[in-house]
């Protein structure tokens, strides 16, 4: 990607994924933030024409403000809520993600969590491996098939979940900002309204300001009324969606029975006191990490970046740019 033959300078505000980077230092002049001291970083800020970011970066006003040839912030992931969209906006700057092409894998991994959590397979493994067997057999878990699934965000990941859930002959509801009369399953109109009607309450709504602490003390309250020995939250969402000392209380006092956390507060820190509990079942933010998923993202994030900076419409803007 180059002007007049010579290459455009991009900047990654991380580290990002190797399969992003290495086709954005092949066709750009690639510059990566945290190798830059603030010195090097003012020297080329005036001639940045695009950065690159993941789901999880920071790309804030200020870094905005000192970019006055940025064109377009592509993202490597379909959350954004690390970007400052409405300073981009007002600087006629495009934001993009990458929608649609991690469904499958985010809604594989939260099956996977609702599995691990109530048949507690990741107690089972240790069981075994620790030769506990050999003095007994485990305590009996909990039947997923046949359950209350509630969904909160009912996206495209919320939908893609939804229809899996169906093969397990699960009860589906949801939450949303709005009602989807298309879809064939129960809206409820809050979260704690859905929860106390789900053995299993799967989060999958967008981060930042809107959602944060949408999963709190009332809700887990509501899901701990649910069903016997209380129901079981799973969070593929981000972690500012749940309030973790809130859930970390209700796990202690048997409020609710399990959960599944793909995604925390202050990750990669999770507390001290949450992997204590031996009911939860931990991954660390891998909704979208297999190769094929991670490859079709960087992919779609460099074609967007590509296209905006050729003067065309990107593939995927985030709703606010469309
Ligand atoms: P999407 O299609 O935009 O769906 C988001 C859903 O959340 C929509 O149904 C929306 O309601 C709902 N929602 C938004 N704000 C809400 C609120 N305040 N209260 C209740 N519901 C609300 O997004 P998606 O593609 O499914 O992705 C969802 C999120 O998953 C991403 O933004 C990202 O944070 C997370 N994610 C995590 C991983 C991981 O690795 N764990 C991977 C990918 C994505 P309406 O339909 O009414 O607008």
């Amino acid at each position: 990607m180059s002007v007049d033959s010579n290459p455009i300078p991009v900047l990654a505000v991380a580290r990002l994924s190797p399969l992003y980077m290495s086709q954005l230092a092949a066709a750009c002049e690639l510059h990566v933030l945290p190798d830059l001291d603030a010195a090097a970083l003012a020297a080329v800020a005036p001639r940045i024409r695009a950065v690159a970011a993941s789901g999880d970066s920071k790309v804030p006003a200020s870094l905005i403000d000192q970019l006055p040839a940025l064109q377009v912030i592509s993202v490597m992931g379909v959350g954004y809520d690390g970007v400052d969209v409405a300073a981009a906006k007002a600087r006629g700057v495009v934001v993009t993600h990458t929608p649609d092409v991690l469904n499958d894998d985010v809604a594989d991994l939260a099956l996977g969590l609702m599995l691990s959590t109530a048949r507690q397979l990741p107690a089972a493994d240790r069981f075994v491996r620790g030769g506990q067997w050999l003095q007994g057999n485990m305590p009996l878990a909990r039947k997923m098939s046949g359950a209350r699934l509630g969904i909160v965000g009912m996206g495209r990941i919320g939908q893609a979940i939804a229809q899996r859930a169906l093969a397990f002959n699960m009860t589906v509801a949801y939450t949303a900002r709005s009602a989807k009369p298309e879809l064939p399953h129960r809206y409820l109109p809050s979260a704690a309204a859905l929860a106390e009607v789900s053995d299993f309450l799967v989060v999958i709504t967008p981060g930042g300001a809107g959602t944060r602490h949408l999963i709190n003390a009332e809700v887990l309250d509501a899901l701990g009324r649910s069903s016997p020995g209380g129901g079981i939250l799973v969070n593929v969402a981000r972690g500012s969606v749940v309030d973790d000392a809130a859930l970390i209380d209700a796990l202690e006092r048997g409020v609710i029975a399990g959960a599944g956390l793909d995604v925390f507060e202050d990750e990669p820190r999770v507390p001290e006191r949450l992997r204590a509990l031996p009911q939860v079942v931990l991954t660390p933010h891998v909704g979208s990490a297999t190769q094929g998923t991670r490859q079709a993202m960087a992919d779609l994030a460099f074609a967007n970046l590509q296209l905006r900076l050729a003067g065309q419409p990107a593939r995927t803007p985030v709703p606010e740019c469309r």
